[in-house]
């Protein structure tokens, strides 16, 4: 570092998305010893929260809106964190280094910190526009949804990913009927394999969900006001009657912030290891940002999950701050449906491989992904202890053969002890 750095007045640091990722970062920087001024602007009014619950436990009404703030006031008093709730940035001015908030103020920063997250996926089809047709993403998506789960009613879910079937879970749990339509041949395709997906499947339809997959969703008709959706149509001249629908089909990053700005973006803000956009004094961080190429999966993808947005700021604080930058490490999920606690390591797409350890007959068992012969994913259902095993196994690229995984009698520690004495 030279002189003139060392000299260098404190300088601000401004966080754009008061998320998990941008509460993080904000709270991390002070930890270490960051001595200037670290602004959070976040547009929703509430403490950055958790978003995991809101389709789980929040939306089935065992938690309040209390259980899912991520960190109290206090921590960003302690930290001397500027939170400014409810206030929208317009625009970043990379020549001034100043950001244009929707309220006309303007706020200069030394570094910025992206942390914009995303919002629910739309379907542009004809009738989207219509009342009673909802999307989860955040605390006020879940007021509207809630007062509609009453028993008998029809929901229909557009989307058989973890949000549709983890919505699924707690709906017929009160006595609505279900439907769940997949454009894919399968749920959850893009993220398991064809036996695992199997298992979810037969266990809604055992819970009296209605599952139909290969299903294109081609419009929403009236009912008979002519305001309220009234039933979903299906490609195959299908309609199913709907009281209402919920609508999950993934996320759409926000990136305009960035774009207008012109960082380079391509699904994502694109950045690297140090969480760095294209502009070197400006970073971002979790499901707004695409890493270049991950330092664990080596190549170019956007996460969307809360421990690649905690990494992340992990990173980009650390970067910011003159540390060494943690290494990467697998990516990892998790899913609570009904009472399956479904957690995910690495990524299974390539594999040529599976080995089933325990039977998915049952309710606890996990699928092992490997290519040559070397692990690179695991989905554990119900098993918690051997699941932070699997994650050793992905993460240190262990080689075992698929009949040792897939029987019980062999520990999966054993398979690690193995590999570190070759
Ligand atoms: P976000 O949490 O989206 O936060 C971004 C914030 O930035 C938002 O509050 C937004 O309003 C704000 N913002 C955007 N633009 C501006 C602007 N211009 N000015 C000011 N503020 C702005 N992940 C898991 O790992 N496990 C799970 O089980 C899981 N379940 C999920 C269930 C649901 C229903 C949802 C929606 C997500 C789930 N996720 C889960 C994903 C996880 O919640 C996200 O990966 C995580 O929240 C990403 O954090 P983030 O801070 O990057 O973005």
């Amino acid at each position: 570092m030279s002189d003139d750095k060392e000299m260098a007045p404190v300088s601000t640091v401004a966080i754009v998305g008061a998320g998990q990722a941008g509460a993080e970062v904000a709270t991390l920087l002070r930890q270490h010893r960051h001595q200037g001024r670290i602004i959070l602007f976040g547009e929703e009014s509430f403490l950055p929260y958790m978003r995991p619950p809101l389709s789980k436990a929040y939306l089935a009404g065992e938690i309040g809106a209390d259980a899912l703030i991520y960190k109290a006031q206090a921590a960003y008093d302690r930290a001397e964190v500027e939170l400014r709730l409810g206030s929208r940035v317009a625009a970043i001015d990379r020549g001034a280094k100043q950001l244009l908030l929707d309220s006309g103020e303007d706020v200069a920063f030394d570094k910025l910190v992206i942390a914009t997250g995303g919002r629910a996926r739309k379907l542009d089809v004809p009738g989207a526009g219509l009342r009673n047709i909802f999307h989860l993403r955040a605390i006020a998506d879940v007021e509207l949804l809630r007062p509609q789960l009453c028993a008998g009613r029809r929901l229909v879910i557009v989307g058989g990913g973890y949000v549709g079937l983890e919505v699924a879970a707690v709906a017929v749990k009160r006595g609505l009927k279900v439907t769940v339509l997949e454009g894919a041949p399968r749920v959850l395709a893009r993220v398991t394999a064809p036996e695992v997906s199997a298992f979810y499947e037969r266990f809604h339809r055992a819970a009296g969900v209605e599952i139909r997959t290969g299903v294109a969703v081609i419009g929403f008709a009236a009912d008979s006001s002519g305001a309220a959706v009234g039933a979903v149509q299906c490609g195959d001249g299908l309609e199913i009657p709907a009281d209402f629908v919920l609508v999950g089909i993934g996320l759409a990053p926000n990136t305009e912030l960035a774009e207008a700005a012109g960082l380079a973006i391509d699904g994502g803000i694109i950045v690297d290891a140090f969480s760095r956009t294209s502009d070197p004094d400006i970073l971002a961080i979790g499901d707004c940002a695409i890493h270049a190429e991950h330092g664990f999966l080596r190549r170019r993808i956007r996460l969307e999950s809360v421990p690649n947005a905690l990494e992340q700021a992990r990173a980009a604080a650390a970067f910011i701050a003159g540390k060494p930058v943690p290494a990467a490490v697998a990516p990892w999920f998790w899913s609570d449906q009904y009472d399956l606690k479904l957690q995910m390591a690495g990524l299974s797409d390539g594999y040529d491989e599976l080995a089933i350890r325990g039977s998915t007959n049952g309710s606890s068992f996990i699928a092992f992904y490997l290519r040559e012969g070397t692990v690179i994913a695991a989905d554990a259902i119900n098993r918690p202890s051997e699941f932070m095993a699997s994650k050793r196994l992905i993460g240190d690229r262990i080689k075992a053969s698929a009949a040792e995984l897939a029987d019980e009698a062999v520990s999966l520690k054993s398979l690690i002890a193995a590999a570190a004495t070759v």
